[in-house]
């Protein structure tokens, strides 16, 4: 089969690799139908994650058809067609037992990382019972691969860690995809205000479609003014992070009202100063989380039910013969435009 493979930083490859086996009862071998690059591959090719070693196929995010089921898989067969779960679960572990399935203690964030990954044409699911979702056929899988990651990730570290409530204000900073994915699901809870903050002029228009209340374009203009500007000089209940560099997270302190929730969602690779001289007095929550994917199957039927359309996040498609271009697209995004990219194998 092809595969995508991580050569150490800054190279990858498309090669030939023998199609993956069961090694276990509980494993499934999936086809990819379709699968999509993550930030998190552009993180792993600049070098950023050392746990992920040279000659590793990339990808943690994908829809396919089951191809194989270990003697212990007891509730998928050959043929179902299932949504690949970006975490990897056994749901019985410790830390699964407090939904906490990031953590799982044979599983959290494996795939493409610890073991191969999504952007091939076949890939074992360790735990498949827990870590695949079964889908009725005749849905729109574009909008489906956003299930994988970007959804419950934006909904879970974002809205649900930032607590936001009706008729709350929240500042999104980034809009990126992941960034969108929250914007996208904080209407859930009807906050008065989305402010979304970024320095992509292309981005911030995807966001107006969206349903951003306002953008403030942080490239031209000061964001903390703006902020306070929009916001009778309070501030925002809801800051929620979602670049990871420690600008981004700063500005998240400096937009923050008194009783408000700063919610992390970008991955750090480096210290981020906490102004706790300021912020001791100021009753702010600051939550962090690797997404958990225990949101997966509501969203799944928010999706199914037509109640948000996660395709608005999508801006390319492409062959997974073409994967190397659609990296170039996806890694370019300021000149490309691009949001999520689609590889259909
Ligand atoms: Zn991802
Ligand atoms: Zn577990």
């Amino acid at each position: 089969m092809k595969a995508l493979i991580y050569q150490g930083p800054g190279k990858k490859s498309l090669e030939e690799r023998p199609t993956p086996t069961i090694q276990r009862a509980t494993d499934a071998i999936v086809k990819i139908i379709k699968t999509t690059i993550c930030g998190t591959d552009l993180h792993i090719l600049k070098g950023d994650v050392p746990t992920c070693q040279p000659g590793r196929i990339l990808g943690h995010e994908g829809v396919g058809i089951v191809d194989k089921v270990g003697e212990g898989v007891t509730t998928l067969k050959v043929g179902d067609h299932v949504l690949i779960s970006c975490i990897t679960s056994d749901g019985k572990c410790e830390y699964c037992k407090q939904g906490m399935y990031s953590h799982c203690l044979d599983g959290g964030w494996i795939l493409g990382h610890k073991i191969d990954g999504t952007q091939a044409e076949y890939v074992r699911i360790p735990h498949a019972d827990n870590s695949l979702y079964k889908l009725p056929q005749g849905i729109d899988y574009n909008a489906i691969v956003m299930l994988s990651d970007i959804l419950p990730t934006g909904f879970e570290c974002g809205v649900l860690n930032g607590q936001i409530q009706p008729g709350n204000t929240v500042a999104i900073v980034g809009a990126g995809p992941i960034g969108l994915a929250a914007l996208l699901t904080a209407q859930f809870y009807s906050p008065s205000q989305i402010i979304m903050i970024d320095p992509d002029h292309h981005r911030l228009e995807v966001a107006k479609r969206l349903g951003a209340t306002a953008i403030v374009n942080n490239k031209n203009e000061n964001a903390v003014n703006a902020v306070m500007e929009l916001t009778n000089k309070r501030g925002v209940d809801t800051a929620i992070e979602a670049v990871g560099i420690p600008e981004t997270f700063v500005l998240c302190e400096d937009i923050v009202t008194a009783g408000g929730t700063i919610a992390n969602i970008g991955v750090h690779g480096t210290k981020a100063d906490l102004h706790l001289e300021r912020l001791w007095s100021h009753n702010i929550t600051i939550t962090t989380r690797l997404v958990d994917t225990v949101t997966t199957s509501m969203l799944l039927k928010i999706v199914m039910a037509n109640k948000i359309n996660p395709t608005l996040l999508i801006s390319h498609q492409f062959t997974f013969d073409k994967i190397i271009q659609a990296y170039d697209t996806f890694s370019n995004a300021a000149d490309t435009k691009a949001l999520k990219v689609i590889i259909d194998t």
